[in-house]
């Protein structure tokens, strides 16, 4: 049989319905999506350890001679445990396997093997249990892929299948970049880039592996988004005629700033544009408290002079009820119907909201998810407007989009990134950035400090709530899970290295425990709250809800909160290990405090951080201006964070997974394959 990349997966020797039907779900559905299903992380098998510096909890590599024959014994629990004595010069060990009889034939006395598994010690005495292993030489791969994978179908599985394929020789798969890129931007071929990201031979190999197969991501996504945004231009358009706006000046009671008025004369000229072939798409890019939530008032305003309905949606129902206030107090003034649809609302209002929607008396609804429901029917459509657009998919979108005709969009972002990439990633979205902030706004003080000054931050936070104030307090993996020995897809580049990313994991381990401690032991006599990704959406919703009404002094929390809380009061923030974060992602998280009328603080603690996060965490206390911070960023750690970050609105190109491209730390590649993409979108047409 001849299998090509559209070969479907269940005709492979081995796959049958079942398997099929199992990997079907993993998004595998044919020998293409099977080669394109990318380890999730590493095994680190070329780091082997020696016995005697084996440490107990650890999963490592080990190179043994097996010393005897396996002895058994039978456990309470009814299993055969098998004990094959081993060792390696430095010491000696028991490797320990249960119920695997076969052993005594696989694993032969006075034979090596490479062993990778999990210790434990007890002194001198040192066990691996049920490790995997395999006979040992000089060519074994130093890094053995794990799978996204599913009960019933492995990750060990998933390899043998992919092996097949790409360890027969003849395997050669159609390039999909033209020649002269490769040669360019000297590009791996698709074939090897292929083979290394599933068995990779070094750490270089893999790096060049993971650019070549990032870039080719992006050159797809980029001539993806070109061509729709050519089918797009054919789309029905609410039609929008111009309007006096005065009464709405004169109505927001501040002036806006040139950046607002800038946007907003964009926003008038996309809707009301007597040329405008499509209708409206458009994201405001501005840092938290820049002023957005005016841009899109204004948006509003112009529909409703047009006799067109607005539907704002935001991702919480905390924002939600807080733009529904804003916009009651001004657009009730100027005479106009706003109405609140929240999941949390009495039956009898939600009722009336969604009888006022289709009789058409409501002008500006707000809500969250609520809004995409069958039961909401709008009369009269005209602007969609999606806050913090990165929280909802483009399903979302276009689902609330379809409840009008030709309705216009408007999409916001508190992410601020760079003019340059946001054109990039949002490629069917036109772009403006709101780089200005209102005047009068009080800088948030940032400083960088390490574990010596841990016992003076802690009674300057208890000095802020003694003074009635709130805090936040950072950590960035409360939910991280158990020590794997597995490193991810995203850590590995040219010069990784196990020693430092170890020593991360172990920090991060230890967040777990410093919450209680928090509470228990250094601020016993304070409220403390705890929030965290797994969490229950009611149990954080009950925690967000109990800090904002002032019943927590301080709120222990994962990045969860860079979204979605408003709480004045809160006056400082400190974030633990701050040089495992982002910039950006920093910059987020301390825009939740200094949104009062009180001086307010941001305290970076880092721990022996390296050369390059020192400099990182001096441009936060330098630098407050978020698009300066995210061009820093870009430069220095490349565009993956940003493209994580905005993996929602990513994801709608479907097929397109931008999967390397998360991981990719150069942003000049990421320029490129879109300067290509742009060449090869107008030869193609
Ligand atoms: P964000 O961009 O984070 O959504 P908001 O739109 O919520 O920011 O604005 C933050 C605060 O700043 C609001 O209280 C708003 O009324 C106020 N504000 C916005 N623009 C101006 C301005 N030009 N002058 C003074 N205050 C402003
Ligand atoms: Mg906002």
């Amino acid at each position: 049989m001849t299998v090509t990349l559209d070969t479907d997966i269940k005709r492979l020797s081995g796959v049958g319905s079942a398997s099929g039907a199992k990997l079907n779900k993993l998004g595998i559905t044919t020998v293409g999506s099977l080669l394109y299903h990318f380890p999730r992380a590493y095994e680190f098998r070329g780091n082997v350890k020696t016995v005697a510096s084996a440490e107990d909890g650890e999963t490592a590599a080990f190179i043994l001679t097996v010393t005897a024959p396996p002895t058994y014994a039978k456990t309470r629990s009814g299993l055969m445990l098998f004990k094959v004595p081993a060792g390696d010069g430095t010491g000696s060990c028991i490797v320990t396997f249960f119920n695997q009889a076969y052993i005594k034939n696989t694993l032969l006395t006075g034979s090596s093997y490479r062993f990778y598994g999990k210790v434990s010690r007890r002194g001198r005495h040192v066990e691996l249990h049920s490790p995997v292993y395999e006979p040992y030489s000089e060519s074994l791969l130093p890094l053995y892929p794990v799978y996204p994978a599913t009960e019933g179908f492995g990750s060990s599985r998933i390899n043998k299948l992919i092996s097949l394929i790409i360890d027969r020789p003849d395997t050669v798969l159609p390039e999909n970049l033209p020649d002269e890129v490769i040669e360019a931007e000297q590009l791996m071929s698709r074939t090897e880039a292929i083979r290394t990201i599933h068995h990779p031979c070094s750490l270089e190999a893999i790096a060049a592996a993971k650019r070549r197969l990032a870039f080719e991501e992006l050159f797809g996504f980029a001539l993806n988004a070109r061509r729709q945004r050519k089918t797009e231009d054919a789309l029905p358009r609410a039609e929008f005629h111009g309007c006096d706006c005065s009464e709405f000046r004169a109505a927001i009671g501040f002036e806006p700033t040139n950046a607002q008025k800038r946007v907003m004369n964009e926003i008038y000229a996309d809707l009301t544009g007597k040329d405008n072939r499509s209708p409206m798409r458009r994201m405001v890019s501005g840092d938290v408290g820049s002023g957005k939530t005016v841009c899109a008032q204004f948006a509003a305003y112009v529909a409703s002079e047009n006799g067109y309905q607005t539907a704002l949606m935001a991702p919480t129902e905390i924002l939600a009820r807080q733009h529904y206030e804003d916009c009651k107090k001004l657009f009730s003034a100027l005479g106009k119907t706003v109405k609140l649809l929240v999941s949390d609302i009495p039956a009898k209002d939600k009722k009336d909201a969604y009888e006022s929607i289709s009789a058409g008396d409501c002008d500006l609804v707000i809500g969250t998810h609520a809004l995409i429901t069958e039961k909401v029917v709008f009369k009269n459509l005209g602007l969609v407007v999606c806050d913090e657009q990165h929280r909802f998919g483009v399903g979302q979108r276009e689902a609330l989009l379809k409840k009008g005709d030709g309705a216009h969009m408007l999409v916001m972002s508190a992410t601020p990134i760079p003019r340059t990439l946001a054109l990039v990633l949002f490629g069917d979205l036109d772009v403006s950035v709101i780089d200005e902030m209102p005047p009068g706004r009080r800088e948030v003080r940032t400083a960088y400090r390490d574990e010596e000054s841990r016992d003076k931050i802690y009674d300057f936070i208890k000095a802020q709530v003694k003074a009635g104030r709130q805090a936040y307090i950072v950590c960035p993996g409360i939910e991280e899970t158990e020590d794997d020995g597995l490193i991810p897809l995203e850590a590995l580049s040219a010069d990784f290295s196990p020693e430092s990313y170890n020593s991360q994991v172990k920090r991060r381990k230890a967040a777990v425990n410093y919450a209680e401690t928090l509470s228990t032991e250094v601020f016993p006599e304070l409220r403390v709250g705890y929030l965290h990704g797994k969490m229950k959406g009611a149990e954080k919703s009950a925690v967000m809800k109990a800090f904002e009404r002032g019943e927590l002094d301080i709120l222990v929390s994962t990045t969860v909160i860079e979204v979605g809380i408003n709480v004045p009061n809160a006056s400082v923030m400190l974030v633990e290990d701050a040089d495992v974060f982002g910039l950006s992602q920093l910059h987020q998280l301390r825009g939740r405090v200094g949104r009062g009328k009180y001086a307010s603080y941001c305290i970076l603690m880092a721990n022996s951080p390296g050369q390059n996060a020192v400099s990182r965490l001096k441009i936060m206390e330098q630098e407050n201006n978020g698009y300066k911070i995210a061009e820093f960023d870009l430069k220095q750690r490349g565009p993956g964070d940003f493209i994580r970050d905005n993996g929602e609105k990513i994801r709608q190109h479907g097929a397109l997974k931008l999967r390397m491209a998360g991981a990719l730390d150069d942003a000049k590649l990421l320029y490129s394959a879109f300067e290509w993409a742009e060449k090869y979108s107008k030869e193609s047409v």
